[in-house]
């Protein structure tokens, strides 16, 4: 199976050029790449611009995400929703993930209830969806209560049918490397939670989706620690985001999976 690499480029670069530019290089970077679906989330605003540089046929492995949905999926695609962008309108333009419930969102007030509800948007309107879930607090030896809440509370109600669509980032606010004292987690760790996580996802869907669901690390990955994060039993990829701002440091995350 292919690795899945996300490059979450959050609010960031300031420009059109710049953003061009770094997807020039991610591209590039991504082009001899055959283990892995590279997948880039830039501001909603660079996206149509980068969906005109995809790469297509065989060379395609670069793919667009989005980093936000609108949580209801109108059967016309579009509505009275100013400010926002439906699935619909994003998978016309080319794009195939979006992140949902990222740790920086739920600190701008984005609830539980509103991420199941992106999810579904995101599912039944044909993006894979990204469901990123993490602890604030570094919470060792001790039972993860919140991942266990932020899956059950975003899964409900979602269709089985739509298992195949979801992704899950396991991202640990406390590593995600804008916080203060931010670190990475552990390779041994991040597998001790993909195993919880898989657990989580059988009481919800059963045997055959928990087995399946790719699950991602994220949280101050970079050159150093990428390759230990792939190496994980299980592991499907890596949700990447200071790192990816870099062109040259992005690429050798790249690099790591050919490892
Ligand atoms: C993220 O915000 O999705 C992320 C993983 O950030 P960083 O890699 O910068 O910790």
């Amino acid at each position: 199976m292919k690795k899945i690499i996300i490059a979450n480029w959050k609010m960031n670069p300031a420009s059109p050029k710049e953003a061009q530019r770094l997807f020039e290089s991610a591209k590039s970077s991504a082009r001899n790449l055959k283990k892995a679906e590279v997948v880039i989330a830039p501001p909603f605003l660079y996206l149509p611009l980068l969906k005109a540089g995809l790469p297509r046929g065989k060379a395609g492995q670069v793919k667009l995400a989005a980093q936000d949905v609108f949580w209801e999926n109108p059967p016309a695609g579009g509505g009275a929703f100013t400010g926002e962008i439906s699935a619909r309108m994003l998978k016309n333009l080319g794009v195939s993930y979006v992140i949902v419930g990222h740790s920086e969102r739920r600190e701008l007030g984005e609830t539980d209830e509103l991420i199941s509800q992106k999810l579904k948007a995101a599912a039944s309107g044909g993006l894979r969806a990204v469901l990123c879930v993490g602890e604030r607090e570094r919470v060792k030896d001790s039972f993860p209560t919140l991942v266990r809440d932020e899956l059950k509370k975003a899964l409900k109600g979602i269709s089985r049918r739509f298992a195949s669509k979801i992704i899950i980032a396991y991202e640990p606010v406390w590593a995600v490397s804008t916080g203060k004292n931010a670190r990475p987690d552990t390779p041994q760790d991040f597998f001790e939670m993909s195993i919880f996580i898989r657990r989580v996802i059988l009481d919800i869907w059963g045997k055959s989706a928990a087995f399946k669901i790719p699950i991602l690390y994220g949280g101050s990955v970079s050159s150093k620690n990428a390759a230990g994060f792939l190496k994980v039993k299980g592991a499907a990829g890596l949700l990447v985001g200071k790192a990816s701002l870099n062109a040259r440091e992005f690429s050798k995350i790249l690099e790591a999976v050919k490892l």
